[in-house]
């Protein structure tokens, strides 16, 4: 940085905004330019591919300068905050026309990741929360906030994964934390690449005394507050549009891991990190996007409560029963626009005619949307009617005050409707009288001058004018012409006729639209006393919308209202599919599968070959499960299940989730969270757990996991292995089934039937996959020989293995003793006359 002293006042005043925001890049209003400076240009210009010139090109300290437009500097902003930056916008103060000396600049608003509300279209079906964390005492307060719709949460947590869990659920790009979060909790968020701010004062306001009020813990009032404190000083304008603070407890949801939602493609596709292919894409046919965003929700926090969900259900059952109302509704909500970001617009002041008209349009709707529910309504749907208010005075409000189609600006005018206010058409009227009349002047001097293509005009430095081309010039005569202004082919001339009604005219014009900004401030702040019942509003239509989406998608896919019980740990499925592989695939070819789990079975154990769909069988249950306890209706011809609380899934290879350690430590660290958490309500899937080392040690872990959830756990585990050895474990485990694939041969071809049948696999189908992979002719050749002769050994030596293997399957103490790895262990083959030769032949092998 260069020496201050030796700076204009310009520079000075930069500096000393600067200082105040270390690590924003500064957007320093010059004239109609952003201007940034030093580093800020050097970084930003390279970021916004921008032009880096020099203040000061002869001076020996040049200073490097870039600038964006200012009414492009949104589009400059969004990126870089996109890219994890902060923004500080120095707006001038006073209009520099007016000014005495440097003309006064204040930063009007901080922009940082969190807080950033002028996202584009796409991403109106997602919510942006910045979250704040407060410790004491081993436990933290975590509170969250959406800028752009006001929706406040807090919840209290006992430890660091439980904040984890949360802060990747939000999918927050910024956090607030303050001295309170140890340097331990900070390391442990660090790995998520969410940005830090610092807030470590509080400040009472309005929105905070507010927010608190239905708030009983200290722990969460402190961490509304420094949220709040936190929005106060980096938006510096009113927040009107936050909610009360809404306590919630990650607890009464059903509870999945983040890698369980990601392994279950709930809300992300895993490969590509999109909604298509997920349970999310599959279920939206929501029509706003504030029913988009619940949905999102929903599928985050599936509920526990069976009468809530039942609640849910019987609407949608009453949705799908009638057909034509609800098609009704789905476009009458069509029409409504983003009530809840309307608001927030509305509060944060940056709303313009154009949201004004979209609110009326959207408000006018809800009358029609009442009438649709009423006609169907059962009684189920008393509780939202309640809460449809149409808001009509501030509907009534814009439709007397704003004209249909206003131009995006609110400072030049034309965005008042005639009638509106008496002391604005009175000034409107002189305008349009002094056009009329000016129009009459021009006919008169025409015929005066008989000059034909006389007329008059009209530009900013000049004022209006009378034109008359080169060669009619000599007919102009009369001394009343004074000449303004000449150009190529004509000259330009005012009378004092003109002059003053040029007087009158701007005058006007200049005062209505002062005027007109004046009335839709007040406008504005009106609809701002309203915007409570405005927020209610938008969550009754949301969660209409998405319980409309439910019928959809459910009478679209034929799904089932699933029976849930809180009673009973039974799982009955009948004819069930994956909903996003059957929509993928089609109908015609996907195999229904039923999943029965009554009380007294707890472990389905799953064999068959590679490639088979015994992952997709798992999923199928997990997602079913989500969609039942969501409200939505199930993939199935019947399904009655239980409501449960956590559900976890070790399935796939877990990548780049944690760095630094290998596949099979993240393998075991899922299993191992999902055998100390999980309950007798919850769902365990373990897909080819162990597959991460070596055979028989893999073997070993994985019967040993499966006895203890058998023993221990009691949850409902669907757990599927190539280790067909393991299928001799039903004789010992009586709440453990085998089921297995079907598959057939036909023509030394593999058919997969993709069909769920009792019992273990039989045989291995590694060779015949290896063939459907296009593997050459003579390898597979090959590969059958081996496992012909491996086979005969095995059957050889299997009757002599018979009775060492029942003792250990039977044993009753679970311990990784030898006998129990002798199960696996090779040297318990007894080689046969001839083996020799094969053996060191498959040696030999270069495979
Ligand atoms: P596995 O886990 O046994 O290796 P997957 O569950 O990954 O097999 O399934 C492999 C493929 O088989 C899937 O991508 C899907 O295309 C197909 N598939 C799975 N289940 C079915 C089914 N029930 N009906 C038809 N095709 C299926």
């Amino acid at each position: 940085m260069p020496q201050k002293t030796k700076n204009t006042p310009m520079m000075e005043q930069y500096l000393a905004v600067k200082e105040q925001y270390p690590d924003a890049f500064l957007f320093y209003r010059l004239g109609d330019f952003y201007e940034m400076f030093y580093d800020d240009a050097v970084k930003g210009s390279q970021i916004l591919e921008l032009t880096l010139t020099t203040r000061n090109k002869n001076a020996a300290d040049k200073i490097p300068m870039c600038g964006v437009p200012h009414h492009a500097a949104q589009n400059y902003i969004d990126i870089l905050v996109d890219q994890g930056y902060k923004v500080a916008i120095c707006e001038q103060m006073e209009d520099p026309k007016l000014a005495k000396g440097m003309v006064k600049r204040e930063v009007i608003q901080l922009v940082t990741p969190g807080t950033m509300i002028d996202s584009s279209a796409s991403e109106a079906k997602e919510n942006n929360y910045l979250t704040a964390l407060h410790e004491k005492n081993g436990k933290y307060g975590l509170a969250y906030v959406d800028l752009s719709t006001g929706e406040l949460k807090t919840a209290t947590l006992d430890s660091i994964n439980l904040v984890l869990n949360e802060l990747m659920s939000l999918r927050t790009k910024e956090i607030v934390i303050d001295d309170s979060v140890t340097k331990e909790s900070a390391e442990a968020i660090a790995p998520l690449k969410i940005m830090f701010s610092k807030q470590n004062d509080t400040k009472e306001s309005a929105e905070s005394s507010y927010a608190i009020q239905n708030l009983n813990s200290g722990l969460e009032i402190s961490v509304i507050r420094h949220l709040i404190t936190y929005l106060n000083v980096t938006q510096k304008r009113s927040l009107g549009h936050l909610q009360k603070a809404v306590h919630y407890e990650p607890s009464s949801f059903l509870k999945m891991d983040p890698y369980s939602k990601r392994n279950l493609e709930i809300l992300q596709n895993s490969r590509t990190g999109k909604k298509q292919g997920t349970l999310l894409w599959l279920l939206d046919e929501t029509k706003t996007a504030m029913g988009g965003r619940l949905l999102k929700q929903w599928l985050e926090r599936p509920l526990l409560n069976l009468k809530e969900i039942t609640g849910r259900q019987s609407k949608v059952e009453n949705l799908l029963k009638h057909y034509f109302e609800r098609s009704t509704l789905q476009e009458e909500l069509k029409s409504v626009y983003d009530l809840e970001r309307l608001a927030g617009r509305v509060a944060f002041g940056n709303v313009n005619g154009r949201d004004l008209i979209q609110l009326k349009q959207s408000l006018e709707q809800v009358p029609k949307i009442s009438y649709v529910l009423n006609e169907l309504n059962d009684g189920t749907f008393d509780d939202l009617l309640k809460n449809l208010d149409p808001v009509e005075d501030v509907a009534d409000l814009i439709e007397n005050a704003i004209v249909d189609e206003p131009p995006i600006s609110v400072k030049d005018g034309g965005l008042i409707k005639e009638g509106y206010s008496s002391e604005l058409d009175k000034y409107t009227n002189a305008m349009k009288n002094g056009k009329h009349w000016l129009a009459e002047m021009e006919t008169k001097e025409r015929q005066e001058t008989g000059i034909n293509n006389l007329k008059i005009g009209f530009n900013r430095v000049f004022g209006y004018y009378i034109e008359v081309s080169k060669a009619n010039l000599n007919k102009l005569s009369a001394e009343r012409y004074e000449r303004k202004q000449t150009l190529t082919n004509a000259e330009r001339f005012i009378t004092p006729e003109l002059k003053e009604k040029e007087t009158l005219i701007l005058g006007a014009e200049s005062k209505a639209v002062e005027l007109e900004y004046q009335l839709f401030a007040d406008i504005r702040e009106r609809i701002k006393d309203q915007i409570k019942r405005l927020q209610e509003l938008a969550h009754a239509i949301a969660i209409l919308d998405v319980l409309q989406c439910f019928a959809v998608v459910s009478e679209q896919s034929h799904f089932v209202k699933p029976k849930l019980t809180d009673k009973k740990h039974d799982v009955k499925v009948m004819g069930g599919w994956h909903p996003v592989v059957q929509q993928v695939m089609g109908k015609q070819s996907y195999i229904p599968n039923d999943i029965m789990m009554p009380e007294n079975l707890n472990i389905l154990l799953i064999t068959g070959p590679n490639m088979s769909g015994k992952s997709t069988y798992m999923r199928q249950l997990a997602l079913t499960v989500v969609m039942a306890q969501i409200g939505c209706f199930v993939p199935a011809q019947s399904a009655l299940l239980p409501v449960f609380d956590q559900i976890f899934t070790r399935i796939g290879a877990a990548d780049d989730l944690i760095a630094g350690q290998s596949t099979f430590m993240v393998e075991m660290k899922e299993a191992n969270h999902a055998l100390s958490h999980a309950t007798p309500n919850s769902l365990i899937l373990f897909d080819e757990i162990g597959r991460g080392t070596a055979t028989y040690d893999g073997m070993a872990l994985a019967q040993a996991i499966i006895e203890y959830v058998h023993d221990h756990v009691f949850a409902k585990t669907l757990f599927s292995t190539h280790y067909h050895e393991l299928t001799a474990l039903s004789e010992k485990l009586p709440t453990l089934r085998n089921i297995h694939v079907g598959a057939v041969e036909k023509n030394g071809d593999l058919i997969f039937l993709h069909k769920m049948q009792p019992g273990p696999a039989d045989k291995s189908y590694g060779i015949h996959v290896a063939k459907l992979a296009g593997m050459p002719e003579g390898l597979l050749k090959r590969a059958n020989f081996i496992l012909e002769k491996l086979e005969s050994q095995k059957s050889h030596s299997a009757e002599k293995n018979a009775d060492e293997r029942k003792t250990v399957i039977q044993e009753k103490e679970v311990q990784a003793s030898d006998e129990q790895l002798s199960l696996f262990k090779p040297e318990k083959v007894v080689y046969q006359k001839g083996d020799q030769k094969v053996l060191s032949e498959i040696r030999e092998t270069d495979l």
